[in-house]
């Protein structure tokens, strides 16, 4: 039975009747639960006792032109794949209790927030660590689980989670992807057939550089326009970046050394924006 914590009051008071001895595992989302989301509720089951979801679409990380208004919110199913799954709570708080009225304190990473999609988004990555941290402060979790899909939010969450000393061991999920390899998201059922059918050369792109590196490529920009040349074979994908970077500091790089390559890609098809990346391994 997954108990439904509707506002603060009612998760504060979940997590004081709590035994001190049991380890919380936390898996923050903004639902439209897929695989992706499940896995990394495995994982936070197999490292804790307790395991507490949150389904909260964040509206200070959508800039004015994205799709906060049409995201998803399939909340019935969404409770059910959680019951199913034994996860024992859910915190579903609303805009209002989440944002009080005047709220004028942020949180915001200021180095590996800025390329990608920090570059491209701005805004985002501010909204993302401030409501991280105030769920966080709320659940009070041992671990956190996010998923290897958001590659930047992870190297941002694990920076906060450093610099400000919060108590929370950070876990990266490995991303789960369609059979044809596209990367599950909930903005999937946005695409049109046609660029379904494209998406998954965001994948490809990925391991034909992959391939070039294993094969001896190690120069960024030569790396970075193999997967250019990949997402060139549909007229429908618009690249937003296609970039090889430091796998820690996402910094920009020119040679693929011993620390390997966060290999990351965004494109839009139609009006819907994807992510995808690949960790390159060390060279050691
Ligand atoms: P979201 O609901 O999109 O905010 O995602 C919630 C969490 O699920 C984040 O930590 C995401 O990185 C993670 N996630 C989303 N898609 C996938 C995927 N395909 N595989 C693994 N984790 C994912």
């Amino acid at each position: 039975m997954t108990i439904i914590l509707r506002d603060k009051a009612a998760l504060r008071a979940w997590r004081l009747a709590m035994a001190p001895s049991q380890r919380v595992g936390f898996v923050p989302t903004m639902g439209a639960l897929h695989q992706g989301h499940m896995s990394l509720l495995a994982q936070a089951r197999e490292a804790a006792e307790v395991t507490i979801a949150s389904i909260f679409v964040n509206p200070l990380q959508f800039g004015p032109n994205e799709d906060l208004s049409r995201y998803p919110r399939p909340i019935e199913a969404d409770i059910e794949k959680l019951e199913a799954a034994g996860v024992d709570a859910l915190f579903l708080p609303s805009v209002e209790d989440m944002y009080p009225e005047g709220a004028s304190t942020f949180v915001e990473e200021t180095l590996v927030s800025g390329p990608l999609c920090g570059a491209m988004r701005p805004g985002h990555f501010r909204g993302v660590t401030t409501v991280v941290l105030k769920l966080f402060n709320l659940v009070q979790p041992h671990v956190a689980v996010f998923g290897q899909k958001d590659a930047q939010q992870c190297a941002v969450i694990e920076r906060m989670v450093r610099d400000l000393n919060v108590p929370v061991t950070i876990v990266r999920g490995p991303i789960v992807r369609e059979a044809d390899g596209l990367a599950l998201s909930s903005r999937n059922v946005y695409l049109s057939a046609e660029d379904r059918a494209a998406a998954p050369l965001l994948h490809k792109s990925l391991q034909a550089v992959a391939a070039a590196h294993a094969a001896g490529e190690h120069d960024a920009a030569a790396l970075a326009a193999i997967g250019l040349a990949v997402l060139a074979q549909s007229e429908r994908i618009k690249v937003q970046y296609w970039e090889v970077r430091d796998p820690e500091s996402l910094g920009a790089i020119t040679t693929v050394g011993a620390r390997g390559a966060l290999l990351a890609v965004a494109a839009h098809l139609g009006t819907t924006r994807l992510i995808d990346n690949l960790l390159l391994g060390s060279d050691a």
